[in-house]
Formats: C-alpha cells, structure tokens, sequence
C-alpha cells in the first residue's frame, strides 16, 4: 500500500477551511468571483482554444472584406452539406441551407426537429470592418505620383492609416457585363500601396493640431505608382501608366472604376502576440472574430432540435443600412417563407425566436484607464462579454435585453461551464456605440449582445485573446444546443 504523503499546501488549505469564520463564509455565498481564462478554464480547455484559433487566423487572412468573408463562409457551410435556398422550396427537419446576399452578406440555417413556432435560435455578426474606400472618380497624378482618391469606411482614426503597408481589394462590373475580383498586397512577392505623412522636421504645425484633425480625410491619397508611361506625345504619363497596368493585369479602365468596390486594408497578417501566444494580433477582428466561431457553431450542429440560423452581416459599421445590412429585410423574408412553406404562425415563430447579436467589446486598457469604468469593463482573458445594453449617454439607442432573457443567457452558461463576464462600452459619457441587436429586437426577437472584447478596436491592427474567442464559440454552441 501507498503512503498518502500529505502536501504542504493542502494541508494549509485544510487549516484554513477549518478556520472560516462567519462573515467570510457568507462573503463566499454572497459575493461573485469573477474568473479568468486561468484559473476558470482546464488546460484541456486552453488548449482546444490555442488549437481553434490556427484556423481562424487563416480565415482573417482571407478575408478581410465583407465579400471575402461571404466567400469562406460559403466554403464553411458547403464543406458542412449546406445548399443554396430558394424561396418556397419544400424543407424538412435536418435539411441546410445559405442564402448568398448579393455576395456580401450571408445567412445560413439549419432546420430543426422542433415545430417552426418553438422559435428560432439566431446568431448575428457582422463581416464589415473600418477601411479606406476608393471613391468612383480615383485616379489622379501630381509631381511624378500616381495617387488614388479615397473615402474613409466606419470609424477609423486616421492618423492610424498614413505610413503603413495597405493591400488593395474589391470587385469590378467591366463594361463587357463581366465582373472581376482585385486582390494587390496579400502575397509576398505583390507590391503594397501606401499613405505619405509629413516629417517629423517639418511637422511643427501639424503637431501643433488636435489628433483628430492632425490627417483630413481628402488626404488620405494612396500611392499606387511613381512612373511614366514610356512615349513622349501621351498626357497624364503617371496616370496613364497606372492604368495600363491595371488594364494588362484585369482588363479594367477608368470607366469601369466609375462602378467599382474597391477597398484599401492593412497588407499585415494575423499573428500571435507575446511570447505566451496568449494574444493574436490581425486587421478586422472587428467582427469577424464573433462571425467565424458563430457561423462554426453554427454549420457543425446536426440535427439540431431548435432551427438555427447565423448571419454574416455587412453595413455595420456604417449603420446596418441597404439590402445587406441588418435593416435589410432578408432574415424575416425567410422566416415568413419557412412558416408558410411549413404552416407555422410567422408572428409565433418570431414572438418565441431568440438572438445572440455577436460583436465585439472594449476591452479594458490600464493606459487609458481613464476612459473605462474598471468595475463594469471587460477584460481580456476573462471569457466572452454578455452585453445587457449599449448605446451612448442615457442608454441612447440601445437593445436593453430584459433581465429574464439576461438571466436565461447566464444560467446557460454557468450550466455549461462557459467562462463569461459583462461588459459596457467606457465610461457612461465617454462616448458609446452600437451593434446590429436593436434591428433584430425590433422583430420581437429576444436579443442581448455578447462576444470578445477587443484591445485597440478599429485600429489597422486589432489584439485579442484566444481564450476569449473560444468561450464566444462554446457560448454560441450552448445557446444553439440549449432545449
Ligand atoms: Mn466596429
Ligand atoms: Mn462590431
């Protein structure tokens, strides 16, 4: 037989147990411990989330428009059996579909064995993240350089886009009637673009300027070539170069750039941060770190008892407007034509709905403490962020989740074990924000944001943790799961 050597430790633990008074007992029933990914996960747990994000690291890198992210969601939901829907088709339990909207917003469900008026289980994020658009008259030459005229996407800090490494991407309608995608900067032998800034020798009266009139938006011109084309007769050399080669590469020209999407992002890939591999760093975590996780949870559920339905939604960062925004009225398009298709009541199938609108949050900065509210902010590492309202000021425009449904979401996961932890936007006049959950509450759907909180938001280059975005996948998973 074994001896039991008895730990030190533990035998000091033993003591201490024994010694619990009153008050400290109560303290423990009474008080709520938040944990973190360290001590409020296994190390099974942690691992799985190191493993999780290898992928996602590669779905950033190919996608970093909304319509690239379409795209890998369609190889996600096709590699599950997922099928394009029609309206009015027949559909049974089990049965997959997605819906590719206009390529740049995607919704996917999976029907399920309960009846149609149970309600239906939906996840949203969206793809789209602050960028530099090319407006439709772009191209110009001044001083022996070729530049392209831009206007900025949702809300970027300017001054963070000039003297950095920018790829070029979007989609081009040819005068032909044919269409072609541009992809500049991504590979590593491509040419990148860039935005020029001042010298800090000649910066005197620029830094004399608050930040955020430090770079105007009509100076944020992109540098695409500084060559002449080679003859001797021909007007706008520089400009007429640019064009050739665009011409020889896609068969475009200047017309055709009239009708274009065309979208400047940071040329960086997605890469562990620190040494501990704790962190990733990568353009547009805003949000497709809540789309990729969901839409998994999403694709993998076979025969699920509730219908699921995800969503990678497009327009969010400029306000969730046009046909593939979450104002757009595709979702409840559908939900009309599956309760007709399967003789449900449209109004019950909504009224018993439920929604996790999945975005992201700040996390809490200690170096601008200032501008959070310590006790209410979230954290890294301290698991995904259930979100009860947003808004800004007095709660403006916010989806306010009722303390029931709230309460239904974190009984769920403490059930399963779900690291979590709330979280508000700063402090209460610091500012504020928004998240597609009002537009789907507005359906009488209930709807409470959750999702990863993000370090640097908006910037070119976004930090979060690992183990964050894996709890946003087991968060999804329960809640799809859930009877
Ligand atoms: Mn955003
Ligand atoms: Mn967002």
């Amino acid at each position: 037989m074994e001896e039991k050597i008895q730990n030190p430790a533990e035998e000091k633990a033993e003591e201490k147990k024994e010694e619990k008074t009153k008050g400290q007992e109560l303290k423990e029933k009474l008080f709520y411990e938040q944990k973190d990914a360290f001590n409020g996960l296994t190390k099974e747990i942690r691992d799985a989330a190191q493993e999780f994000c290898v992928p996602y690291a590669k779905f950033l890198d190919n996608a970093k428009t909304e319509r690239e992210a379409v795209n890998e969601g369609v190889k996600m939901a096709e590699a599950h059996g997922f099928v394009p829907y029609t309206f009015g088709q027949p559909v049974k339990a089990g049965d997959k579909f997605y819906i590719n909207n206009r390529g740049k917003s995607l919704h996917v469900f999976v029907i399920g064995q309960e009846p149609l008026e149970n309600g239906i289980r939906i996840s949203a994020a969206h793809v789209d993240s602050p960028r530099i658009d090319l407006k439709q008259h772009p191209v110009y030459e001044d001083n022996g350089v070729c530049y392209l005229k831009t206007h900025y996407y949702g809300g970027i800090k300017k001054w963070q886009w000039v003297t950095i490494p920018l790829a070029l991407h979007g989609t081009v309608c040819k005068g032909d009637g044919t269409t072609v995608d541009i992809c500049i900067g991504e590979d590593d032998n491509d040419p990148i673009f860039y935005i020029t800034d001042i010298l800090p020798h000649l910066g005197h009266e620029q830094n004399g300027r608050p930040m955020g009139s430090a770079i105007d938006g009509e100076s944020l011109n992109i540098v695409v070539s500084a060559s002449p084309y080679d003859d001797e007769k021909a007007d706008q050399k520089y400009k007429l170069n640019f064009l050739a080669a665009m011409y020889d590469k896609y068969g475009i020209t200047e017309r055709d750039l009239m009708s274009a999407e065309l979208s400047i992002v940071p040329a960086m890939k997605a890469r562990d941060i620190g040494l501990d591999r704790t962190l990733i760093g990568a353009y547009g975590h805003d949000d497709r770190v809540c789309a990729y996780p969901m839409m998994l949870a999403t694709v993998e559920a076979e025969n699920p008892v509730h219908t699921l339905y995800a969503i990678f939604a497009d327009k969010e960062e400029t306000g969730s407007d046009g046909p593939t925004g979450m104002q757009g009225s595709l979702m409840t398009d559908v939900f009309a034509d599956l309760a007709n298709t399967m003789g449900a009541n449209i109004n019950v199938v909504r009224a018993n709905s439920k929604c996790l609108s999945a975005d992201v949050n700040a996390a809490f900065d200690p170096k601008f403490g200032g501008q959070f509210e310590a006790r209410n902010s979230s954290y890294i590492n301290k698991g995904v962020v259930v979100t009860k309202y947003t808004g800004g000021g007095g709660k403006g425009g916010t989806n306010d989740a009722s303390a029931e449904y709230v309460g239904y979401i974190h009984n769920l996961l403490i059930r399963e074990g779900v690291l979590f932890q709330t979280g508000e936007l700063g402090k209460v006049d610091a500012g504020g924000g928004g998240t597609v959950a009002k537009f789907i509450s507005a359906h009488n759907i209930d709807t409470i944001d959750i999702g990863v909180p993000v370090l640097s938001m908006h910037a070119p280059y976004e930090v979060v943790s690992k183990y964050d975005i894996y709890e946003t996948y087991r968060c999804v998973k329960a809640f799809n799961e859930d009877n």
